[in-house]
């Protein structure tokens, strides 16, 4: 049984690129071990996620994750049951978002800044989907 989740979180003040870089190495590991897969998001300030894999799995990560300092407001936007991954190849790809098309947030968005808060889960996944066909994913942030 395959489920995917997505979740916005606020980062903590203290997260700088080498904090999201200690988070990075520790998800690709363990995320490895645990058959977890996804991509993750950060902007402004604003953490996306997206987490695949088995059910029990995919649920114990989500409540480390939410009760993890280094973020706070962790909002969960979507939860589906699903066929098949959409991210198989990443353990846990970084979204680079330096070039991305403002003209893609305003799309969705009222302004041009990443702001799942305002967004529904379903335009949230929407907008995820497009980010990840504009951006590139890295495996190093
Ligand atoms: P431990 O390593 O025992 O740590 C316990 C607590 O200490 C953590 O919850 C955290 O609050 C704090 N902590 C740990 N390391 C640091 C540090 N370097 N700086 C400050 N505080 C720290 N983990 C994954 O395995 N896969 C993921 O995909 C994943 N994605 C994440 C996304 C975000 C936005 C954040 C903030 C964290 C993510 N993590 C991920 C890390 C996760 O929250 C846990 O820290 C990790 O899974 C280890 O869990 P643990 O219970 O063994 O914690």
């Amino acid at each position: 049984m395959l489920v995917r989740l997505m979740y916005a979180s606020r980062a903590a003040d203290s997260v700088g690129t080498d904090e999201l870089a200690a988070i990075l190495r520790r998800s690709r590991q363990d995320n490895h071990a645990g058959g977890i897969t996804g991509l993750l998001c950060l902007s402004g300030g604003i953490f996306l996620q997206v987490l695949e894999g088995g059910r029990s799995q995919v649920s114990a990560l989500y409540n480390r994750i939410a009760a993890d300092a280094r973020h706070r407001d962790v909002v969960l936007l979507s939860y589906e049951e699903i066929g098949e991954r959409r991210f198989a190849g990443w353990a846990m790809g970084l979204i680079d978002l330096s070039r991305l098309n403002p003209a893609l947030l305003l799309k969705y968005s009222e302004a041009a800044v990443l702001d799942p808060y305002a967004l529904s889960g379903r335009v949230s996944m929407a907008l995820f989907d497009e980010l990840i066909a504009t951006a590139s994913v890295s495996c190093s942030p």
